[in-house]
């Protein structure tokens, strides 16, 4: 029975969808105005492990995941390159794309952008206002009222002074009270706008998500997720917004994600201090930085550290070095490795203790390989496909140790004809030269019945 860990009743919960065997799930996307640091990768590929794990137990999940395609940032960026706002967010839209692809994450089902949903905005907006929910502030721009929702606060579970002290919230005389929130942000001169009954203007951020959301999934729906930092204000002025307007609950289960940080600093684009996806796919295996955000529990915060990654590729390469020279077969079943994966996951999607089975699992390969062939084979397919719902061990194995290697195969593959043609001619002094020569490139040669191959080794 899975279990998920709700923000809003702070517990683990068994997990019942709305509709038997269906499930609806939103993710708050990207604001698209630079590339992917590698602290989206981790809540987009906690994500994709939630996404795959319940296809996995047989759901059949429609995934939304937006993108927040106007936004202040992105006006000041385009402002700064001298670029129109489109050109700005078509350029980052693609080298997402690119990433998100790279890392193996499962395309979203429906991938909303918001600027194609202001009519749905503007229509709730207009519901929130004719419930009584929302007003036009002083400036003219359209306020959600906090004070007016009893539940405000269900999420973060604070109330709204408690939340007004801990808050840097704006005070302002347009505003009823400093947490009030825009929907409806009037245009100021050069900045794009769309009409609406308030004015030409645009929509406040929180809005979008859950115009978006309730089109697309209804307006009940099964899990809403992101990284923690959206819990409050986005999160909660969400589920205002959303139950102002249709007076029922918006989305059952809440799944926050811990932060990636940098020596105990929030990763962000903000701070400065990011190291973006495709910095580290130039130098690694995709796999290699899927294996180290998924190595702690994804409600856990992570430091990041460039010798993280290496110890990930190296916790990889056990992997892959269980999984080499088996040959096909269908994956043993009923076994009692992939009863603890199951029962790992199903505890809130506890990904470093299925791992750790895993590893169990490499283990009994390993000691199958010369006693059972066929059973080390049948075991080795049943590692991939397990391995595989996290999204990784979808390499072939001399593939991955061959990564990464600086130097050109070409050439590593003539140092070893070299040296086997010296081995041949019982020149040793040659082929040990050789070897030596190779490894100093991080080349570990190994010989077999078969013949001579090579990995990469950092
Ligand atoms: P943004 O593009 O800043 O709106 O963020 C998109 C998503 O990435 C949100 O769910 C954030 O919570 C998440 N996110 C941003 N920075 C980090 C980080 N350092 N670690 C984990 N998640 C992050
Ligand atoms: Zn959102």
């Amino acid at each position: 029975m899975l279990k998920i860990y709700n923000t809003l009743t702070r517990q683990k919960e068994k997990f019942k969808p709305l509709q038997p065997g269906k499930v609806g799930m939103y993710v708050c996307g990207v604001t698209v105005y630079d590339y992917c640091h590698i602290g989206h990768a981790r809540t987009y590929v906690s994500a994709d492990v939630v996404l795959r794990y319940l296809r996995f137990r047989g759901y059949e999940v429609n995934y939304v995941r937006n993108i927040t395609d106007i936004d202040d940032k992105i006006i000041k960026r385009a402002n700064e390159t001298k670029e129109d706002v489109n050109t700005v967010t078509k350029r980052f839209i693609q080298a997402m794309h690119e990433d998100f692809a790279a890392l193996g994450l499962a395309q979203p089902d429906h991938e909303p952008r918001a600027t194609k949903y202001i009519p749905q905005m503007i229509t709730l907006i207009e519901k929130i206002i004719a419930n009584g929910h929302a007003y036009v502030g002083a400036n003219g721009d359209v306020y959600f009222d906090v004070r007016s929702f009893a539940d405000y606060g269900c999420l973060s579970h604070h109330n709204i002074e408690q939340l007004e002290s801990g808050a840097r919230v704006e005070v302002t005389e347009v505003k009823r009270d400093p947490l009030d929130f825009v929907l409806w942000k009037l245009a100021k001169p050069n900045e794009p706008f769309w009409d609406s009954p308030w004015g030409p203007g645009r929509p406040g951020w929180h809005i979008e998500c859950s115009a978006m959301s309730m089109e697309l999934l209804g307006e009940h729906f099964d899990i809403h997720g992101g990284g923690r930092d959206l819990i409050f204000p986005h999160h909660e002025n969400e589920i205002a917004q959303s139950q102002a307007a249709t007076h029922k609950k918006f989305a059952n289960v809440w799944i926050h994600g811990g932060f990636l940080q940098i020596e105990k600093e929030k990763m962000s684009k903000s701070l400065g201090n990011f190291v973006t996806i495709r910095e580290v796919l130039r130098e690694h295996e995709p796999e290699v930085l899927r294996y180290l955000l998924m190595a702690s529990h994804y409600r856990s915060p992570l430091v990041y550290t460039p010798d993280t990654l290496n110890q990930s590729r190296q916790a990889l390469a056990r992997f892959y070095t269980a999984l080499r020279f088996l040959p096909n077969a269908a994956r043993a079943a009923n076994t009692s490795f992939e009863a603890a994966f199951i029962e790992a996951m199903d505890d809130d999607f506890n990904t470093p203790v299925a791992l750790s089975v895993l590893f169990e699992l490499a283990h009994e390969i390993q000691r199958l390989r010369e006693k059972d062939k066929d059973s080390a084979a049948a075991h080795g397919a049943l590692l991939r496909y397990l391995g595989n719902v996290l999204g990784v061990l979808t390499s072939d194995p001399e593939v991955f140790f061959k990564s990464g290697a600086t130097v050109d195969s070409t050439k590593i593959e003539a140092l070893i004809a070299a040296r086997n043609q010296a081995r041949h001619e019982k020149n040793w002094a040659e082929a040990d030269r050789i070897r030596k020569e190779l490894a100093a490139m991080s080349i570990v040669i190994e010989d077999s019945a078969s013949g001579t191959t090579w990995k990469y080794v950092k």
